[in-house]
């Protein structure tokens, strides 16, 4: 390298015995597992030539690779700001070494020079100059150049994703209940994360409302974001323990704390089997009201998961899926093909397709040529997107409304924010079926219904008009809370600040929610707020009767309604509502809830 560290970092704990870290616990339970440190290796890739018109473009590639690179490496040192000095230091010494290995270094200009001299695309020249430098390190007898082989691979992985912009890797060739430690994992990566073999995961950066952490709660993996000092600590193999629950990630733990978690995971594993046993139970309150306790689903994958924890329909199925790792566009007949699966799978039960909400974190990898723009949450996202690219809606209802033919549906249109958004789909819905007809394709008869999703706080605030153009509303909480407090809901360093209990949010919930009432049409609320039991008496006194969630969430949330007054909890909705201050809700809210668990003791 051109220039060496300021001095001998410190060797991280890696290796050193147990060490514990605290983040977000996002999905519950507890993992147990060898880790697998993700992003850290050099992916292995089929070299690839270019021409000799394409070498400066390659270069050019390369320079983004390196300036997107050097931009995550400052991002990593920011997050470090928060841990204590001594950790900071060490980290920050890490994370310097790599922004040197980006900066004029061997490794940069011999990445130049392969791509002219070899042809060679970016990615293969990359690969092949870390592989030789770290070569040439390791062969040399020096102690200070041994430790910077793994830098040199670890830089040569972060530039070979980023020039690939592929997901890290189909976590292949696993150890079965491997846990997972990267500093990034995206909603992507978990789409093809197998439960079956992954234990859990636990990453450094991703807020509790993220699609990473509602992924992982959908394949009910444990998982803890949010670990700022975990760049460097862990190695490959060493033993690690996801506590889902507590936000807690250990490392090599000691023999006692092992057992200690081990009779935890028993314990929480007791639990579990027990609340499924309301599966089969009713969801209806100690006064007699009926409550719909859907599944979001995310995955086809999770339709046994949504049937064996009784969930009474989809109330949200985030189509997302099928547009992620990939590089093309799936057709309408494919799209057909796997939303059948799914309606079928549900026997009869009514299945909430949205669709498409890509944009924002959710870049489907299969629309390449999408660009974040200079703020993604607020850009061409969801159904902005789809009417933009009126071929993308129309192959997606085709979709739909075939698959309507095989079991009840509704239609769910993603961050609406007018009116004529409503009316543009319900035109575009008539469309496609008058076209499917007259080629004498089977749809569902009705049309299905067509709903919005409340989530931008403009919607909120207009739902008395949308209710007029709409069959049902869905409230997405995840997105209102982050929209109406200014909070990304991925981020985090601003997660604490993160909170559906702000008067402003419960009073756009409670607009919508008696906008639908006034106009006769159902609301659901199919946001995270809607699994977490801690809300369910308080949405109940604001007139919902419909919740949406992560399969594993239902059994949690239908022992509250269980265990509930409907009358009594309108009256103490009543009284929140009247409140201001965040901390008094909250005081309230949880009060109430521990009345409600003393009550059933
Ligand atoms: C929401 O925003 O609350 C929601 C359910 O949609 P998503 O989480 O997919 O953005
Ligand atoms: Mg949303």
């Amino acid at each position: 390298m051109s220039t060496r560290a300021p001095r001998t970092r410190a060797k991280r704990s890696a290796g050193e015995g147990q060490a514990v870290f605290k983040g977000l616990g996002v999905a519950p339970g507890i993992a147990i597992g060898p880790a697998h440190v993700h992003g850290a290796e050099l992916p292995a890739l089929a070299d690839c030539g270019v021409a000799p018109d394409q070498v400066e473009g390659e270069r050019q590639r390369f320079r983004t690779a390196v300036e997107a690179s050097k931009k995550q490496l400052t991002k990593l040192k920011q997050k470090t700001a928060g841990l204590p000095p001594a950790a900071a230091e060490e980290l920050g010494y890490l994370l310097d070494a790599h922004v040197q290995m980006l900066s004029q270094s061997r490794l940069v200009r011999g990445v130049e020079k392969r791509i002219g001299e070899n042809l060679v695309a970016a990615e293969t020249a990359v690969r092949a100059e870390a592989e030789a430098i770290a070569e040439a390190f390791e062969a040399m007898d020096d102690s200070y150049l041994a430790q910077r082989v793994q830098d040199v691979r670890e830089v040569g992985a972060r530039l070979v994703r980023n020039l690939t912009q592929t997901p890290w890797g189909a976590f292949k060739n696993l150890p079965e209940g491997a846990v997972i430690v990267a500093e990034e994992i995206t909603p992507a990566d978990t789409a093809v994360m197998d439960p079956d073999v992954v234990g859990g995961f636990a990453t450094v950066t991703g807020g509790a409302e993220g699609h990473t952490a509602i992924m992982a709660r959908a394949l009910g993996l444990p998982a803890v974001l949010g670990v700022a000092d975990l760049v460097g600590a862990i190695r490959t193999g060493d033993t690690v323990i996801v506590d889902g629950n507590e936000g807690r990630v250990v490392a090599r733990p000691t023999a006692a704390t092992l057992e200690r978690y081990e009779r935890r995971r028993l314990e929480y594993e007791k639990e579990e089997r027990q609340l499924a046993r309301l599966a089969k139970l009713p969801s209806v309150s100690r006064d007699g009201v009926d409550f719909q306790l859907g599944a979001n689903l995310e995955l086809p994958r999770e339709v046994g998961q949504a049937l064996a924890a009784g969930a009474s329909s989809i109330g949200l199925l985030r189509s997302e899926f099928m547009f992620m790792n990939r590089a093309d566009i799936p057709d309408e007949e494919e799209q057909y093909t796997q939303l059948a699966e799914i309606v079928k799978g549900m026997a009869g039960r009514v299945v909430t397709v949205r669709t498409l909400d890509v944009g924002g974190e959710k870049l489907a990898s299969a629309l390449g040529d999408l660009s974040p723009g200079p703020n993604p949450a607020l850009g061409l996202r969801a159904i902005r997107l789809s009417l933009a690219r009126p071929e993308l809606l129309d192959a997606q209802l085709a979709a739909i409304l075939r698959a309507g033919a095989h079991g009840p549906l509704r239609i769910l249109v993603p961050m609406v924010a007018t009116v004529d958004e409503m009316k543009e789909v319900r035109d575009a819905v008539g469309r496609v079926a008058r076209r499917l007809v007259r080629k004498g394709i089977a749809i569902a008869d009705p049309l299905p219904p067509l709903g919005a999703m409340i989530e931008i706080p403009a919607a909120a605030l207009a739902a008395d008009a949308l209710a007029r153009v709409c069959d049902f509303l869905a409230l997405g909480t995840n997105d209102l809370t982050m929209y109406a407090l200014a909070i990304d809901r991925g981020d985090e360093q601003v997660a604490h600040l993160y909170n559906p209990l702000h008067p402003a949010v419960l009073r756009l919930i409670q607009f919508t929610a008696e906008a639908a009432l006034r106009n006769r049409i159902p609301v659901s609320i199919c946001g995270e707020i809607a699994g977490d039991p801690r809300y369910t008496a308080l949405l109940a006194g604001l007139g919902i009767r419909e919740l949406s969630m992560a399969p594993i969430k239902i059994p949690r949330v239908k022992n509250r309604v269980r265990g509930l007054d409907v009358q009594n909890a309108t009256a103490r909705a009543r009284t929140v509502m009247e409140q201001w201050d965040t901390k008094a809700i909250a005081a309230l809210v949880d009060e109430y809830n521990d009345s409600l668990v003393r009550a059933k003791e």
